[in-house]
């Protein structure tokens, strides 16, 4: 029987809902054989799933999903094997850090203008760590009666054209490829289904993050469809680029997939975890 990978997921580090520990106890419930924790912009988790998987032997990939603005997209990079300590990638995640911060009180400013009070205390409040998400202003405003769930509130709310949307300036692509790689890392592009981009600037997109030194593409995720995971599979083998298997799990309330539970690979893809690449990054781990 074939491992179960999942290499993409979040904790209360960032915009999940269950802490680090929790999370590694639900992977080896739900039988995942290797999980990557990968927080938006922080590291800060990463220490305590560790440590909690080599209590419970789960074989565990230090992570990160880095934001990247590409033309005016904001695109998700997600880093494999990074080490949490790096001062490059730590120096670099700042930056992303103060952008959250003065985003997050426009975001605010912007709600108040709507008639919505008290959203950067009230999105505080469901942040358990060092970032302010608009996963965090989408639970408030559930909380407080505005939507009836996470997607009803993005779409109301959250969204280009929408009363709490502000555009993201997020990292350049070759800055965050340089900080995974700093940290010790492989790149790898999350869900590439959910951009809402054609299919020509995806290959563009995927052909400049190949050159820069990319090795994967998500072609598993939580987030795409049986139909959409055949499409990327073809993409990835059109590229001559890997392939990677994440739930993007958030939480029980607010989960495309629960932890571990993946379609299947397509046949035709290269999984990440049978390149050169993972091995290195492996070796480097133990290290
Ligand atoms: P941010 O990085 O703060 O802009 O927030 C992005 C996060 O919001 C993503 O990582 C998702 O967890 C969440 N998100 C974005 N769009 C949606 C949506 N349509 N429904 C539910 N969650 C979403
Ligand atoms: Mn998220
Ligand atoms: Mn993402
Ligand atoms: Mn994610």
């Amino acid at each position: 029987m074939s491992l179960i990978y999942d290499l993409h997921c979040h904790s209360t580090a960032s915009d999940g809902s269950l802490t680090p520990t929790e999370l590694v106890e639900l992977a080896c419930r739900n039988n995942v054989d290797v999980l990557a924790l990968t927080d938006h912009d922080v590291t800060h988790g990463l220490h305590e799933a560790w440590q909690q998987a080599r209590e419970n032997d789960l074989e565990f990939i230090p992570g990160i999903e880095i934001s990247v603005s590409w033309r005016h997209q904001t695109i998700h990079i997600v880093g494999l094997g990074i080490d949490p300590d790096n001062p490059v990638l730590l120096q670099g995640l700042d930056s992303i850090l103060d952008f959250r911060q003065s985003r997050a009180e426009k975001i605010a400013e912007r709600l108040e203008k709507a008639g919505i009070a008290g959203a950067l205390e009230g999105a505080e409040k469901f942040a358990g760590g060092e970032i302010l998400s608009r996963t965090h202003f989408a639970h408030f405003l559930v909380e407080q009666g505005y939507a009836r769930d996470i997607k009803q509130v993005f779409k109301k709310y959250l969204v280009r054209n929408k009363p709490g949307y502000v555009p993201g300036q997020w990292a350049e692509l070759e800055d965050a490829l340089n900080w995974i790689k700093a940290a010790g890392g492989i790149a790898v592009l999350a869900h590439p289904a959910r951009y809402s981009i054609s299919t020509g600037r995806l290959k563009e997109f995927i052909a400049e993050f190949k050159e820069l030194g990319g090795v994967a593409i998500e072609v598993v995720s939580g987030s795409h469809s049986q139909e959409e995971v055949f499409r990327m599979g073809e993409l990835a083998k059109y590229f001559g680029i890997s392939a990677s298997s994440g739930s993007d799990y958030h939480g029980p309330n607010n989960a495309y997939r629960e932890l571990g539970y993946l379609h299947q690979m397509p046949s035709q893809c290269q999984p990440v975890w049978e390149t050169e690449h993972w091995l290195e990054m492996i070796e480097r781990l133990k290290a």
